[in-house]
């Protein structure tokens, strides 16, 4: 046990892979950035000394608060190692070596845990280094620098304690920038910085190197538990025991002077993905400086002309960087005294555009394959290509209008229109309960804001920088955002905001452009950006079918979204809802009358049928006839016909579908023209008839009134409406009347819409137009329902081809979307040829909810209690839902070998429940138009991590 490995140098990060195993591992085990400082000494970046204190050990200090065994004498002896590389003694008067402290998880959290800088700074080391720098300044502009570090993150005093002593420093002697301060400000400074840490803590400000580095690292392993990090870790979906590592490394000095500096860089660019360094850097200035957005930065390119040589070299191990890890990297570095220093090496977060872009020429650049490529596009970044954006014109008419409001740096595309809000609170507060629109207007922002932030609309602040807090977290999250508008004066005290000759109050409208890094007053229209035009997007999904199984179908009632579900990829229409048609207005009275009808015809109808089939059968009440009772049945028959002939209700009903087949062969052609050569399921009638008919309580309370003033005009329609809804009123209608119940109860309706759908697809098949019409029958329990339905309006489809002397392939099917059929799904499989699974119906029946009631009642609870890990409806659940898929696909190929099977639920457009439908051998998935592209993207990465 105590001689277990807590503490590993930079250089000996073989040795940690020898343990961890494989690179993930090691990643596990030292965190992102020390596994990357490790790798970067071993690749020979020049790299300052240090070492990194493991994951494990911060798991086993969480126990009680104490460093593991063995941890503090491996730390302290790791130092003497360091001491050796930098030629320096950690606390020595004469030669002082400093060090940073730096969390760092296996997942980058950015601005998560804090670093504390210029550790082993006290009164005598100061001292020694004033004599070996010869500059004061610096040496002070340090100490100062670590009190007020240490003394916030270490010790927890209001960062506020010393910015206000620096600020009102400032005012009194009138300068504006840190800068303008020299050595004897500094020194003074930090003397007043000692000085609130006395004044708060009531102890002295540690001088002792050992304990300054002793109570960082406490207060890293800490930080792990703080409520920042682990809300940040609920909402990224990383897990708790995964533990913090420490990295321990030797300063370099970037504030040393005019020939120092320091900065961080991706080495593409993280917005639009073009391949150029892209970052900002500051001179005479140290670490967090750049990232805290305090002073303006200068973009990257601007070291070129300051200092070409170190440019040149920082082109090159950037170059290097990238070929090693073979991905877009986000860098920091040091320039200390003319020497350059690489402080941190990370996978850079970017936008989806970005996302794409580099994936599609890395793979130009031969640096990755094509599979690779696929994989380092995540499916929601393909949604976030689709969302809107300003249209350039109507941009360029805001301009002319002086609409603008502010510009600054485009640091996360999209467009966003919404109302001001000036806090974090506030702005959740305002989108979350009153459902606004929240543009979260800050001077900066910090990790506490992350709330308002996500739930904003769109992020605008007048300081900071491309690297800024609000900018990454931005682009992390995908939320427009511009960062550095110093034009605007924003006053927090009056809440308002003024900028280029106009003022904004809380709550007034204004339109974020993210990609072009603007502002405008006002709400300006937003368009969905055209999929056909983003070449690299294209190209990728086009690789993403090169390594999938599964097809991406889609859901689409109308030619329209069928158009455009083929434009974005579309291999075929998974479900047609057919009764959306009929809530179309001028279809609308048909379908009334239809309904009210259905019951009393039916009722002749079925009398006469079953006369009919009793002198067929020569059998009547199971009894054989006799010459009587056929002479009664033939009379009772002749009667029935009579009443059918003269019925009102049997003619209203046939009129009422006459006039709809018609207008639904025009809905299934434009279906079949739009999909020519693709399979087009439709599905017929599903929901239950009541759905089509104006409410029980409208209706009641309409007639009642026109009862009580006594008006007569319209009033018998009106109560015969009322009447017919009244009859048809079910308690649980989900679970009553409709689907193949209705098909088996009123078989007419089910009839005309497959002529309907048999007369369309001959008469586009005749016209030249390839057909490929699949018929699916709604919410089947029980093979006898399918056995009763789908025999009959096969002889109708039959007929019809007939008829009309064409010939094409079809397919008869059903839906999975009750528990019993899947359940049974091999006997199922002997009538249907397909089987489509209705995961929202399978949902709410497995689990027994009826999904409105539980999403406003009890679900969100559930998933917030973690009763459930998410939103069933949303992701498939793989465990109950999932295995009685998975039941129905092994039974139902054992029947039907050649069974097609697909998903036409919500779930066909979530990535893990694609994942789920690929794994059980789906050869489809159905979903919305604009999920499509996502929905390709994810089935390749199912194919690709599955196999
Ligand atoms: P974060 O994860 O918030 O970026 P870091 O540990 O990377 O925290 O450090 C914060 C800042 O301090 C960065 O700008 C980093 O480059 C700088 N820094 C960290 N260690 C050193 C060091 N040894 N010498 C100089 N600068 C450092
Ligand atoms: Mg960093
Ligand atoms: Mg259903």
């Amino acid at each position: 046990m105590s001689d277990k490995k807590w503490v590993y140098l930079f250089d000996q990060v073989d040795e940690a892979e020898e343990r961890a195993g494989d690179w993930e591992s090691v990643r596990g085990l030292l965190g992102g950035k020390g596994a990357n400082l490790g790798e970067m000494t071993r690749i020979g970046v020049p790299v300052p000394p240090g070492f990194t204190v493991t994951t494990e050990a911060c798991i086993v200090y969480q126990d009680d608060q104490i460093f593991p065994e063995g941890m503090w004498d491996q730390v302290m002896a790791s130092m003497r190692a360091v001491e050796e590389k930098a030629g320096k003694k950690f606390g020595d008067p004469t030669n002082p070596l400093l060090v940073s402290c730096r969390s760092g998880a296996k997942m980058s959290m950015p601005g998560m845990m804090d670093t504390v800088l210029n550790i082993g700074l006290n009164d005598e080391t100061a001292k020694g280094m004033i004599e070996l720098t010869q500059n004061a300044r610096f040496v002070f502009d340090s100490y100062r620098r670590l009190v007020q570090m240490f003394g916030s993150v270490v010790l927890g005093i209001p960062d506020e304690a010393f910015e206000d002593e620096l600020d009102s420093y400032k005012a009194a002697k009138s300068v504006q920038s840190d800068t303008d301060l020299d050595a004897e400000d500094w020194k003074y400074l930090t003397e007043k910085f000692k000085a609130v840490v006395k004044k708060e803590m009531g102890f002295d400000f540690p001088q002792e190197p050992e304990k300054q580095l002793e109570l960082a690292i406490k207060a890293v392993f800490n930080s792990w538990n703080g409520k920042r990090a682990v809300d940040y870790r609920r909402r990224a979906g990383i897990p708790d025991d995964l533990g913090t590592a420490v990295n321990i490394q030797t300063m370099v000095f970037g504030n040393m002077g005019w020939d120092s500096g320091t900065g961080v860089a991706f080495t593409r660019d993280p917005g639009s993905g073009e391949k150029k360094l892209y970052g900002d850097f500051l001179l005479n200035a140290q670490g967090e400086d750049v990232v805290a957005g305090i002073r303006n930065t200068e973009p990257i390119s601007q070291l070129a002309d300051e200092m070409p040589d170190v440019y040149r070299q920082f082109e090159e191990i950037t170059l290097n960087l990238e070929n090693h890890y073979h991905d877009m990297q986000d860098v920091e570095f040091t320039i200390e005294k003319g020497k350059l220093w690489m402080l941190q090496t990370r996978s850079g977060k970017r936008t989806a555009k970005a996302a794409i872009k580099v994936a599609v020429d890395m793979v130009n650049e031969g640096l990755i394959d094509r599979k690779e490529a696929v994989l380092r596009v995540d499916p929601e970044h393909v949604d976030q290509m689709l969302h809107p954006q300003f249209d350039p014109e109507i941009v360029e008419e805001a301009r002319n209008d002086n609409r603008l409001l502010a510009s600054g740096v485009n640091a996360s595309p999209g467009a966003a229109v919404g109302q001001v809000y000036f806090d974090a609170d506030t702005a959740e507060k305002m989108a979350h309960e009153e459902g606004q629109d929240v543009i979260m207007v800050r001077p900066f922002t910090k990790p506490d804001d992350v709330h308002g932030m996500l739930a904003a609309k769109g992020i605008l602040t007048s300081e900071g920088g491309a690297t800024s807090h609000a900018a990454v977290v931005a682009r992390q999250f995908g939320v427009p955002c511009v960062v550095g508008a110093s034009m605007m004066s924003i006053n927090l005290e009056k809440r308002e905001l003024r900028s280029n000759g106009k003022v904004i109050k809380e709550g007034d409208w204004i339109s974020l452009d993210g990609s072009s890094g603007e502002a405008y007053i006002g709400k300006l229209d937003l368009t969905t950006p055209d999929l056909e035009e983003q070449k690299e997007l294209m190209t990728l999904l086009d690789w993403a079918d090169e390594n999938s199984r599964l097809e991406v179908w889609v859901n689409a009632d109308y030619p329209a979204d069928a158009i455009r579900a083929r434009s974005f990829g579309a291999k075929g229409i998974g479900l047609c809802r057919t009764e959306h048609m009929f809530f179309e207005e001028e279809r609308l009275p048909h379908v009334e009358k239809m309904i009210i009808n259905a019951e009393e015809a039916q009722k002749l109808i079925d009398i006469a049928e079953r006369l009919e089939a009793s002198l067929e059968t020569g059998r009547f009440e199971g009894r054989p006839l006799t010459d009587e009772t056929r002479k009664m049945v033939e009379a009772e028959l002749a009667e029935a016909k009579a009443a059918l002939e003269g019925s009102k209700a049997v003619k209203a009903y046939y009129e009422a579908l006459d006039v709809l087949l018609p207008l639904q062969r025009g809905d299934f052609y434009g279906l079949f023209e739009a999909m020519d050569g693709l399979p087009v399921i439709i599905r017929l009638i599903d929901p239950p008839l009541h759905e089509f008919l104006p409410s029980q309580e409208d209706l009641l309370v309409d007639v009642t009134t026109m009862r009580l003033k006594g008006e007569k005009d319209g009033l018998e329609e009106k109560e015969i409406l009322l009447d017919a809804v009244n009859r048809l009123h079910e308690s649980n209608p989900m679970m009553g009347l409709r689907g193949i119940r209705l098909g088996i109860v009123y078989p007419d309706i089910m009839r005309m819409q497959v002529r309907a759908i048999f007369e369309a697809a001959s008469e586009a098949a005749q016209k030249g137009f390839v057909v490929y019409p699949e018929i699916m029958i709604p919410l089947t329990g029980h093979i006898n329902e399918l056995k009763s339905v789908q025999p009959e309006l096969e002889a109708i489809a039959k007929s019809v081809m007939a008829e009309k002397n064409v010939n094409f392939n079809y397919k008869f099917g059903t839906m999975i979307e009750i528990p019993r059929a899947a359940l049974t799904a091999g006997e199922i499989a002997e009538v249907a040829e397909f089987f489509s699974f209705g995961t929202n119906d399978l949902t709410q029946m497995g689990f027994g909810y009826s999904r409105d009631d539980a999403e406003r009642n009890f679900l969100f609870t559930y998933v917030d209690k973690g009763i459930l890990p998410v939103n069933p409806f949303q992701v498939l659940d793989r465990k109950g839902i999932g295995r009685l898929m998975e039941l129905a696909v092994k039974e139902g190929r054992e029947v039907r070998p050649d069974l097609e099977v697909g998903i036409c639920g919500e779930h066909g457009g979530d990535p893990s429940s694609i994942e789920f439908c690929h794994l059980v051998g789906n050869n489809y998935v159905s979903c919305s138009p604009f999920r499509v592209p996502v929905a390709r993207l994810a089935a390749a990465h199912a194919n690709i991590k599955n196999s």
